[in-house]
């Protein structure tokens, strides 16, 4: 996720930037706004910049760290949810707190993410304010809120806050067009949104991941995108897991049987390599090895494969 990945927010962009370029990032920053108006997107692109071995705005990075971001997997990215009882608590914190002291594993920053600020209990607040006040070299708190008076004064006080504003409809409509949706649907999606770009991407969304999901796509994705979907993937179940390698089976038979071209007969033994690969990961994810590895794994062979034959 990367800042012009992101819908609207143009001023708070180029603010949180220049932050960056001038070597002024603060210690602590607050997004507020309602659901959908993209403040845990923005949290994320700045996160993903600040973490950046390359310290780019290409959008196309795929340092080790950009691709880490991506896929919810990054050790310096260290993200707190609630935990049971829906409220973020003490014990969470002081954990947290002793990892805030280590050295940053991959990138030269550790952020500590709060995505749902507002269940920040005051005792489990107060347990790490002199943390927030003071952090170590390096670390940066982010927070994301409904509102800013959900968020405990103690808190607030200590961050830079950043408020998000719906974003104007032309805005909306034009970020559709450049991700390839039709004019006329665009601008009803953007009517629709109610200056909620989240709002307008939901419906979208669900039809590019049915679209990526087919073996074609697959083949021609980059590597970075292939990482996206064994993140998308792996929060699915198994069963459904097995369905899409089920599918790109399929899918890999069709081209096999779909007749002799000479482009199709240099793809046979790619194909045949397709398939049998595709047998060994259903066989693996039937048993219960770590589906994310697996996934990994299989999107390295397919790079591979298609160079070697
Ligand atoms: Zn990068």
């Amino acid at each position: 996720m990367h800042f012009s990945d992101i819908i609207g927010h143009k001023e708070i962009i180029r603010s949180l930037k220049s932050a960056i370029d001038e070597g002024k990032v603060g210690h602590a920053y607050l997004f507020t706004g309602p659901a959908g108006i993209g403040k845990k997107t923005l949290a994320k692109a700045f996160a993903t910049r600040l973490l950046c071995h390359e310290n780019t705005a290409n959008p196309d990075c795929s340092c080790p760290s950009c691709i880490r971001v991506e896929t919810d997997n990054h050790p310096d990215l260290i993200t707190i949810l609630p935990a049971a009882g829906n409220s973020i608590k003490i014990d969470q914190l002081r954990q947290i707190q002793r990892e805030l002291f280590y050295r940053s594993l991959l990138s030269e920053r550790k952020i500590c993410y709060f995505p749902n600020a507002e269940l920040l209990t005051e005792a489990a607040a107060n347990s790490f304010l002199k943390t927030l006040e003071e952090p170590p070299p390096g670390v940066v708190f982010l927070f994301t809120a409904v509102r800013s008076d959900l968020i405990l004064p103690t808190i607030r006080s200590r961050c830079q806050v950043y408020q998000l504003f719906p974003v104007p409809y032309n805005e909306i409509a034009d970020a559709l067009v450049k991700k390839g949706v039709g004019p006329s649907e665009a601008s009803e999606l953007a009517g629709l949104s109610q200056g909620l770009p989240g709002k307008a991407l939901s419906g979208l969304h669900k039809d590019q991941a049915e679209q990526l999901l087919g073996l074609d796509e697959v083949l021609s994705s980059s590597l970075l995108d292939l990482f996206k979907i064994a993140n998308e993937l792996e929060k699915k179940e198994r069963r459904e897991v097995l369905g899409v390698f089920k599918k790109w089976e399929r899918q890999a038979r069709q081209e096999l049987l779909r007749g002799s071209g000479s482009e199709l007969r240099s793809r046979v033994n790619e194909f045949i390599l397709i398939l049998e690969k595709i047998g060994q990961v259903t066989a693996m994810i039937e048993s219960n090895v770590n589906l994310r590895l697996v996934i990994e794994e299989f999107f390295l062979t397919l790079k591979t494969t298609g160079k070697n034959c």
